[in-house]
């Protein structure tokens, strides 16, 4: 019976793991992670507002994981063995035949003062932070922004920021408030988004404006500070910063022995590969791939990378040549909390849809359906 071991309980290594199990029903698959829960981070832009609470968006998957026939190993992975036939992990080591890494990324914190913003990316208690600070602010001004990796510009996160800022205008007009409130949208871009695709820059901007929303672009931010961000065009006084660093790979990675890209990612081929490594795959945002400079670091392109990784594993186990590769699509909506912006890319065309109610509920209504069957199996 061949061990596979799959690193990580996120989006791509459950889509792993259930693409895993129907190609190989009698593998021994091992999954490792730190809690045997799913956090579902794209609804984290609601709790904020009270819309979603922290514990509506976690998924205990106990009885999925056993309903897969997958034996759960708590732990965090260090490094790894043999390279990659032997995973170190804080209670202990894993061997397998062949690994699947989806531990996902990590937020670099290299700017002075970092702490003095707050980064929803760091998950549940970030998000209640937010919202706990929000309610103690009777005015003021909010600054919302984020960065990029400079080894690597495409490992960033923009979309839940504008979700953010959107979500938190909707959320102050509700209440009243709005008027006692400054919302700027700082970044080094003077086109934020442009990897969403032209049009969505002139979107998101056009959206901004509609708002009343201030804009402070074309200057890198260098510091943060209790009251302000500086930047190099001068500094944005703020009574409560929001920002989303760029992304690198994962801590563990340095420790792994494996290749790594510029940016710290695992660095994959087409077929989500670790470069030079045997039997070694990786998925979601935990990699760096091979494709547009726009690709996504996105639930939906790391659930379309785990598909590929799975298959490629599974034929190399039965001693065959990778055959799948993914395709590279972004599909977001960016969230208003009243409505929300469709934006597709794809490799041959890039869509952005004016705001519309109707996507606000498909955002809510793919949450739903995305969580059923871990949902189903936790009941
Ligand atoms: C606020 C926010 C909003 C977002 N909105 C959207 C959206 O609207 N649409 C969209 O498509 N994407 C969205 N994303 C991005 C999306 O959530 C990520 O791209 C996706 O989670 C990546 O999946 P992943 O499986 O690679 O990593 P993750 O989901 O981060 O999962 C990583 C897993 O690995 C585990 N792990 C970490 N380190 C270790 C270790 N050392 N050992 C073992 N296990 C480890 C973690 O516990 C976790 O289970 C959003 C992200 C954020 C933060």
């Amino acid at each position: 019976m061949k061990a596979v071991t799959v690193v990580g309980a996120g989006f791509a290594a459950l889509t792993a793991v259930k693409s895993l199990r129907s190609r190989m029903p009698d593998a021994e698959i091992t999954l490792i992670a730190p809690s045997a829960e799913f956090i579902y981070y794209p609804s984290l832009i609601w709790v904020p507002s009270g819309l979603r609470r922290a514990e509506d968006l976690r998924v205990d998957l106990t009885d999925w994981l056993n309903a897969q026939g997958v034996r759960f190993r708590p732990g965090t992975v260090q490094g790894l063995r043999d390279g990659g036939r032997v995973v170190v992990t804080g209670t202990g080591e894993v061997a397998n035949d062949a690994l699947l890494i989806a531990s996902g990324g990590r937020f670099l914190k290299g700017l002075p003062g970092i702490e003095h913003a707050l980064t929803i990316c760091q998950g549940l208690p970030a998000a209640q932070a937010i919202k706990a600070r929000m309610d103690g602010l009777a005015g003021g001004t909010l600054a919302f922004g984020f960065g990029t990796n400079p080894k690597e510009p495409s490992a960033m996160r923009g979309g839940p920021m504008f979700e953010l800022l959107f979500g938190m205008d909707t959320w102050l007009r509700r209440q009243g408030q709005r008027d006692k409130f400054r919302l700027v949208f700082f970044n080094a871009a003077t086109e934020p988004g442009k990897r969403l695709g032209d049009k969505a820059v002139v979107g998101l901007l056009a959206e901004m404006a509609r708002r009343g929303i201030d804009t402070h672009l074309g200057h890198k931010p260098t510091a943060f500070h209790a009251d302000r961000v500086e930047t190099e065009g001068g500094a944005v006084a703020a009574d409560m910063i929001l920002f989303m660093p760029g992304m690198t790979g994962p801590a563990w990675a340095e420790q792994s022995g494996l290749t790594l890209s510029e940016g710290g990612f695992f660095k994959a081929d087409v077929h989500c590969q670790v470069a030079g490594a045997e039997r070694v795959y990786v998925a979601g945002d935990a990699g760096s791939y091979p494709g547009p400079d726009w690709m996504p670091k996105q639930a939906h392109m790391a659930d379309l990378q785990a598909a590929t990784a799975a298959e490629n594993l599974a034929l190399a186990l039965h001693g065959r040549p990778p055959a799948a590769r993914f395709r590279t699509e972004l599909v977001c909506i960016v969230d208003t909390l009243d409505s929300g912006i469709l934006v597709f890319r794809n490799e041959k065309r890039a869509l952005i849809l004016p705001p519309l109610k109707v996507m606000h509920w498909a955002k809510r209504a793919f949450e739903r359906l995305y969580l059923r069957p871990y949902r189903k199996a936790a009941r």
